[in-house]
């Protein structure tokens, strides 16, 4: 029990540190230099307003020295990097996998913000995540070349579709998005990347319909597809077997 309460409060740290990246990294600033700061008032921040999830709680999301209302989305990166930590090692032990998996959400949820803010996707942050994604992938499963070849199939897959669609829709999605998907499908096998495929899809999809429904969006805004990747492979990670087993198994009956 120890153990995932220190677990969560290290996994919410790294992700006080993906929202310095996903603020920082697109303005060209340091990740390191200076230390965290107010976006507002440009004040430093001290250790005890730096203490993930808490000390949004502590201050009722206000900055302490200016009053800035402090996006929900800090605490929420900070709250879910904690859990998808505890989820890692509760799934693989203290182990490589456990290790990947939280590397993996760290890379999407940095390159799936910094889309969404901006439009924007950075090069050099999401080929740094695929090299990794390999890198870990030859590490952990070895170099027998059945798997592999499906290993490759999966990542020609989801960068092939990805750039199918973006000729084909004349623009709909950009360059980024294959590249986003490439970098999700390093961390996937075969099956696991063809239903993060899919599920992005889905996901946006209905979250299209629902803001041109909202009124939110026009038939003619663009929607950055990169966070539905994201999500795509996020939701794959977490119970891509299961739905594969269901889906499986309602077609066997
Ligand atoms: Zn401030």
């Amino acid at each position: 029990m120890i153990l995932y309460v220190l677990l969560f409060f290290l996994g919410a740290s790294v992700g006080s540190f993906l929202n310095v990246c996903i603020y920082r990294l697109p303005k060209g600033i340091s990740v390191v230099f200076p230390p965290s700061f107010c976006p507002n008032c440009k004040k430093s921040l001290r250790w005890y307003d730096l203490v993930p999830v808490v000390s949004y709680a502590v201050l009722r999301g206000r900055c302490r020295y200016c009053g800035w209302r402090i996006p929900a989305r800090y605490p929420l990166i900070e709250l879910f990097s904690g859990l998808w930590a505890v989820f890692s090692v509760y799934n693989y032990g203290l182990s490589l996998t456990a290790l990947e998996s939280f590397v993996f959400f760290c890379f999407v949820v940095v390159v799936s913000f910094i889309d969404m803010d901006s439009m924007v996707v950075m090069d050099r942050v999401v080929f740094l995540g695929s090299g990794v994604g390999v890198l870990f992938h030859l590490v952990l499963n070895g170099f027998s070349l059945g798997p592999l070849m499906w290993y490759l199939a999966g990542l020609g897959i989801a960068w092939g579709i990805i750039g199918l669609i973006r000729i084909v829709s004349r623009g709909g999605m950009g360059d980024g998005d294959s590249y986003i998907a490439l970098m999700v499908a390093s961390f996937l096998d075969f099956k696991l990347t063809v239903l993060m495929l899919f599920l992005s899809f889905v996901v946006g999809g209905i979250v299209g319909v629902l803001l041109l429904l909202m009124k939110r969006k026009g038939r003619k805004d663009a929607l950055p597809f990169g966070p539905f990747l994201g999500v795509g492979g996020m939701l794959a990670y977490l119970c891509g077997n299961f739905i594969i087993r269901w889906y499986v198994n309602f077609f066997s009956l």
